[in-house]
């Protein structure tokens, strides 16, 4: 249980460590506007999970396609015009979790928003942003200081962190 636990904290690093961190200069796939028929959704029971990377996380669906299985990340309040990088970049972790659970490479993973589903492709690009984006959390760990990467308020605002961080905002 202190296992999952850990490994679930180390994802919930991720992710927050993603949300604060600018546009990396890797170009990210935009994503592409789809239709998807959610009736094919299956509901993920436990969190994948990657030993070597000791990488977790959950899509909130999985979806078979021609042989493939696509990851399906929901996500409410406003939709953007394009896919926020950090939902890409959990995208993309959960399309590689897939892929090491499965033996089998997503070539998408799908982005659920209130009013809009993006398609966004697994590339090579985005598979080697994301093991950059991990090697860099994973040494950011270790430092005593991380600098805010941002100067925006609302970001903090919403920020699960901001009663422990000196570097908020507002
Ligand atoms: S409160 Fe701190 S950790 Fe959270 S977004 Fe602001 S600067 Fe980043």
């Amino acid at each position: 249980m202190l296992y999952v636990a850990l490994a679930l904290l180390l994802f919930a690093l991720v992710l927050f460590w993603l949300a604060s961190r600018q546009r990396r200069e890797a170009g990210l796939p935009g994503g592409r506007v789809i239709y998807t028929d959610t009736r094919a959704w299956g509901a993920v029971e436990k969190p994948l999970y990657d030993h070597l990377l000791e990488l977790t996380g959950k899509p909130d669906y999985l979806v078979e396609q021609n042989g493939k299985i696509i990851p399906v990340e929901v996500k409410s309040g406003r939709t953007p015009e394009a896919p926020y990088d950090s939902h890409i970049f959990q995208l993309a972790a959960y399309c590689l979790l897939v892929e090491k659970t499965f033996g089998k490479r997503p070539p998408y993973g799908i982005i659920h928003y209130p009013s809009r589903d993006f398609a966004v492709d697994y590339t090579p690009q985005l598979e080697s942003s994301l093991l950059d984006v991990l090697a860099d959390m994973r040494r950011d760990e270790h430092r005593a200081n991380v600098e805010r990467s941002h100067e925006e308020e609302h970001r903090c605002a919403r920020c699960g962190f901001r009663g422990a961080c000196d570097q908020k905002l507002a």
